[in-house]
């Protein structure tokens, strides 16, 4: 996608990678969750850059997203490179979007190539963060650390599911953690939706504004800088 204004700061090139570890209910892109998908392609690194030059003027930076961009971070760290050293992309940010689910190789790489990461936090608790994505939370705990002692943490982003993940106990503990963090994240509450999601997420709650301030002012109360974020939506003509 060669403009965005809601994956990171600015005006930015989204690139969106298929493959992801998680299989979350609530995912609002489930068929870039395959590893091969019928829309997916392969696309040279070349061709990328080339791609991306062409808008560059118009641009704040790159971000990679997914699915989940870690599964092919030897490829995202070739284009962060082939982007860096282009003279028609060198002033370009270059983030990374993704769930944290990597190994600590992968960013110790990464930080090399990328300004920043974007990383989502579904819960703290690794019994709700298997509710929401199927997997435990370890690697994306440890990612959340490691980026933050590399100085390449940009956001920590918190998805807010009403009743599975908000409760007064989950976001003392979520706001305790994230406040012991080094340096401490902005942090950004991100209200549930329902759209494109599947299975028992269409039986969630929406999170309301009610939701968002609730749980933006108790992550506050550890001195977090929350900000909060509803999916956007569009009025469709049918
Ligand atoms: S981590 Fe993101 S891309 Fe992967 S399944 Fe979950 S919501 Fe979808």
């Amino acid at each position: 996608m060669r403009s965005s204004y809601v994956d990171g700061p600015g005006h930015r090139y989204a690139l969106f990678l298929q493959g992801c570890t998680f299989n979350c209910p609530g995912c609002h892109n489930p068929h870039t969750i395959a590893p091969r998908s019928p829309d997916a392609r392969d696309v040279p690194v070349a061709e990328i850059v080339a791609d991306v030059a062409e808008v560059a003027p118009f641009l704040t930076g790159i971000t990679v997203s997914g699915g989940e961009a870690t599964l092919q971070w030897e490829a995202v760290h070739a284009l962060f490179e082939a982007l860096a050293l282009d003279p028609a992309t060198s002033r370009l940010t270059r983030l990374v979007d993704t769930n944290g689910d990597a190994e600590a190789g992968v960013w110790s790489v990464l930080a090399t190539s990328m300004h920043g990461a974007m990383v989502d936090l579904k819960a703290l608790d690794p019994h709700v963060h298997r509710v929401l994505t199927g997997r435990t939370n370890d690697r994306v705990l440890r990612s959340i650390r490691d980026l933050a002692a590399r100085r390449r943490l940009d956001e920590v982003r918190l998805l807010v599911v009403p009743g599975v993940n908000d409760t007064a106990d989950q976001i003392d503990a979520t706001g305790r953690w994230l406040a012991s963090i080094d340096p401490v994240p902005p942090v950004v509450a991100q209200g549930f939706r329902h759209h494109g999601t599947r299975l028992r997420a269409r039986a969630w709650a929406e999170a309301t504004t009610r939701d968002l301030e609730r749980v933006a002012d108790g992550l506050a109360a550890y001195g977090l800088d929350v900000r909060r974020r509803s999916l956007p939506e569009v009025a469709v003509a049918v």
